[in-house]
């Protein structure tokens, strides 16, 4: 066969396969390694892919586990968006060096400063509150004002709280370190801690259950647990919850203990402008209207109304501490919990 020089369909799939690559680093869907329910995320999703076209892949995990992934994916990760709860999480996954920071002048005008990574990596999308839960039959408001007063011999045997290797309860310790410094810390851990009604079990519903059955009088628990029961198809969840009222701790002095849920954009992104979009879309009025009513979260914006049940509880004042504090003290928070002997 004779040498011919290369044809124009030669040539043609010469340049289409060097260039390649560069259409499959920019695809038109944005891939989500979520750590929420999918119950709490995929409508909104659902939302974004029907107003943008952008079709939006969501793969469902638990926290760490979804980090872990992340990290031994390293660069050739799908994932462009990291969605996760707890700031100290998103925290751990800034500093295992997964995601990036993106300066974003539209991010930073929905999302207060506080609720955001001080770098830019990651951004808070919904607020919630550590508060206290008492029996109503048992005890007075009047008898409740702080976290710090649940160390008091007047709690002894009274308190239930879920476990010291819950991310919540190390969140709310490392804000005390930050507000009290780690020698009263300690000194509020030991006495906590001598108030437990029972060791540490179960999540945070467990603790309205026990209060509600008198096992203990008090507990500290996220507030959209009590929201998730009274709104309950069970009635046995609704008639707990009718057994016990909301406190926010902390209105004198710093505020409520807060936290986020929040998503971060991966290193490994290969669409940062639609995962940058997708992050707007969920901080932006309507998404964050949706959260309050469907995960009876804050909205991370306080003109945005919220539903009936959270404005039940009235207004309340919440600490203005930068979340990423949460993260930054976890480590001293875990060790200070395992020294007062929290399970
Ligand atoms: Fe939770």
């Amino acid at each position: 066969m004779a040498l011919r020089t290369p044809s124009l369909k030669y040539i043609f799939n010469a340049v289409l396969i060097a260039i390649t690559p560069l259409y499959s680093v920019a695809s038109d869907e944005v891939n989500i390694y979520s750590a929420r329910q999918e119950s709490l995320i995929k409508p909104l999703l659902e939302r974004f892919t029907e107003q943008t076209g952008t079709k939006v892949n969501l793969v469902t995990g638990k926290g760490d586990a979804l980090l872990t992934r992340l990290k031994s994916e390293g660069m050739n990760s799908p994932a462009d968006i990291l969605l996760t709860v707890d700031a100290g999480r998103l925290y751990r996954a800034q500093e295992a060096g997964v995601l990036q920071a993106i300066a974003s002048d539209e991010l930073n005008s929905l999302i207060p400063d506080h609720l955001r990574s001080s770098d830019n990596q990651w951004y808070g999308l919904s607020v919630r509150a550590r508060v206290i839960i008492y029996a109503k039959n048992r005890v007075q408001t009047s008898q409740l004002s702080t976290y710090e007063s649940l160390a008091d011999p007047e709690w002894r045997g009274k308190v239930c709280v879920r476990s010291s290797g819950n991310i919540y309860n190390q969140s709310l310790v490392a804000s005390m370190i930050v507000s009290q410094g780690m020698k009263k810390t300690e000194a509020w851990l030991e006495g906590f801690v001598a108030n437990f009604a029972r060791p540490p079990a179960g999540g945070d519903r467990d603790q309205i259950k026990a209060v509600a059955a008198g096992q203990c009088d008090i507990a500290v628990v996220n507030s959209y647990y009590l929201g998730g029961m009274i709104l309950s198809d069970d009635q046995s969840q609704q008639t707990a919850a009718s057994k016990v009222a909301l406190f926010w701790p902390n209105q004198q002095d710093r505020g409520t203990h807060i936290n986020i849920s929040g998503a971060g954009i991966t290193k490994s992104a290969k669409n940062i402008n639609l995962a940058e979009e997708l992050i707007a879309f969920l901080a932006a009025t309507g998404s964050q209207e949706w959260y309050a009513e469907r995960n009876n979260e804050f909205p991370v914006r306080d003109t945005v109304k919220v539903s009936s049940v959270l404005e039940s509880w009235g207004p309340f004042v919440a600490d203005t501490l930068n979340v990423s504090e949460l993260g930054r003290n976890n480590s001293a928070a875990i060790m200070a919990m395992d020294r007062a002997g929290w399970k």
